[in-house]
């Protein structure tokens, strides 16, 4: 019997009269996993209601008090997290030990952000007049929407939820359909926490009409959106009208360079791990290869014989690689893409079918798939977002720089070099938001700005110390104790 469950309004769980469903199914198995709320925009405009009326109380809620809650919830997630971490791999597909990462990342930020309830610093400067103050402090925006996508289900809704709980928001949060049994856990440890009823509402169902209400309401006064490039700009240009803030974190097509002094078995390790991990459903996950033509012989075959080993199967069996792909429409983009690659000439060096037989019959599974491309293809300038690596050859560093640049997307780039110089100006030159030197795309630490630049992102960056910057407002305050009027400029 699947479980079913209702929407976080308020404090309650919630069942509407009469309100339809939907049901989130393993993509490694077809198991349901829960019955959710498809909900209205009149049940959406209840949440944001909710989410008003806490507004007041929590706002005055002093910083550090804010921040003990979201302790009592590091902790739970802490404590919960094998649990999470397993319905994480069963509801998106990648295997148990990212599945975990995944909880992991909401634990470390959640834990940040805690601590972040002691200093939401301001600043005090010197005015320009004698016996005047001048200092600034941040305040909550108001009511937020935190739209999130599917493949981080529970490290995304957190880095949106506890930055803005920390800044004294209050939030609705609209987990991915695909992932919503995740969401509606991550709300059920807020609420353990002793969240107060209504700071945050978790409402389920689908982008469209959940999203309307959230992108035009007026008393939605931000809204952090994570997922697809074209989703992201519909989100902008709706929530446009209310002269809404909107933080936008899209899509990549992240570019790995191999120079020609590469440590190959590092480089190789990282593409693997960077192309293939979460089944390169990773926003940061790299799906360009480009290597420098004096090793490419030679890398290409060690990262084919390599990829001979590499296990496909269920993402909660040990020793498993790469689980499926994470639902039946991930599957069939997938599947046009790899098609759109051999139609437009890229040779197919391995994979590129479904898997069939045995386990892969109830399952997404997409072979890992390399192909040796052309830049310029399709396969090498969309954004795939599956287990497709394209592999470019270039004859030198400046070339492969400007492959690597010469795409609409400008999240995660790595570069493969001993050469202290070249990888110095490739952390100036290469147009990402965020570059590893001898690592693989991928590696995000909470404690650091994420984003990116062109069609990644709107300017804003999650984490590190800029993750309150899209939940709080700076207010200037000038405090004058002369006892007569001063005029600043004027003599
Ligand atoms: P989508 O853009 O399809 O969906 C993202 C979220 O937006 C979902 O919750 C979705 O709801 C919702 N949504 C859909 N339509 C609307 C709408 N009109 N108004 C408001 N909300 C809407 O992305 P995916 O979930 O498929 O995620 C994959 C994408 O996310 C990839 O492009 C990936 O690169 C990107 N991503 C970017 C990251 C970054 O930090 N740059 C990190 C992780 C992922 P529903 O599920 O109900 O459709």
């Amino acid at each position: 019997m699947t479980e079913e469950f209702g929407l976080f309004i308020g404090g309650k769980w919630v069942v509407p009269a009469g309100a339809k469903r939907f049901v989130t199914k393993n993509p490694a198995t077809g198991e349901e996993l829960g019955s959710f709320v498809s909900a209205t925009e009149k049940e959406t405009t209840q949440a944001v209601d909710a989410a008003q009326a806490a507004l007041r109380h929590w706002r005055e809620l002093p910083a550090p008090k804010r921040g003990e809650i979201l302790l009592e919830a590091a902790g739970i997630f802490r404590r919960r997290k094998d649990e999470l971490g397993a319905f994480v791999s069963k509801e998106m597909g990648k295997i148990l030990p990212e599945g975990k990462g995944d909880v992991q990342e909401a634990i470390d930020f959640v834990l940040y952000m805690s601590g972040e309830g002691r200093r939401l610093l301001g600043e005090t400067v010197p005015s320009e007049l004698r016996n005047k103050y001048c200092l600034t402090l941040r305040q909550p925006k108001g009511v937020v929407a935190a739209i999130t996508p599917w493949n981080f289900p529970v490290a995304i809704p957190n880095w949106k939820i506890a930055a803005a709980l920390i800044a004294g928001n209050t939030v609705v949060f609209k987990p991915a359909s695909t992932t919503s049994r995740c969401g509606v856990e991550v709300g059920k440890v807020y609420e353990e926490a002793g969240l107060p009823p209504g700071v945050l509402n978790v409402v389920t169902g689908p982008g469209g009409s959940v999203g309307r209400v959230l992108t035009t309401d007026p008393r939605v006064k931000a809204v952090s959106f994570t997922g697809g490039t074209d989703t992201g700009r519909q989100v902008y240009r709706t929530a446009a009208d209310a002269l809404k803030y909107v933080h936008l974190e899209m899509g990549g097509k992240n570019p790995e360079i191999i120079m020609d002094d590469a440590d190959l078995d590092l480089a190789l390790d990282g593409a693997l791990f960077g192309a293939f991990g979460s089944s390169g459903q990773r926003c940061t996950a790299t799906s360009r290869l480009i290597v420098h033509e004096k090793v490419y012989d030679k890398f290409m075959e060690m990262f084919l014989k390599r990829l001979t080993t590499f296990k496909v199967g269920n993402p909660l069996t040990p020793g498993v690689d790469m689980g499926p792909v994470a639902s039946a429409d991930q599957e069939s983009k997938v599947l046009e893409y790899l098609e759109i690659g051999k139609k437009e000439g890229a040779k197919l060096l391995a994979g590129g079918k479904k898997l069939k037989g045995g386990i892969y019959d109830q399952g997404f599974y997409v072979e890992p798939t390399v192909f040796e491309a052309k830049h310029g293809m399709r396969i090498t300038k969309e954004e795939i977002f599956g287990p497709v690596l394209s592999v470019m050859k270039v004859p030198s560093y400046e070339e492969a720089i400007r492959i690597a640049n010469d795409i609409d997307f400008g999240l995660s780039s790595s570069i493969y070099t001993r050469n202290v110089n070249l990888a110095f100006r490739a952390m100036d030159l290469l147009e990402t938001g965020i570059t590893y030197i001898n690592a693989p795309t991928i590696g995000a630490e909470v404690q650091l700005p994420f984003g990116g630049v062109k069609n990644t992102g709107n300017g804003g960056r999650e984490a590190g110390t800029t993750a309150i910057d899209e939940f709080t407002e700076i207010k200037t305050v000038f405090v004058d104790f002369s006892g007569h009027l001063q005029k600043a400029q004027i003599e």
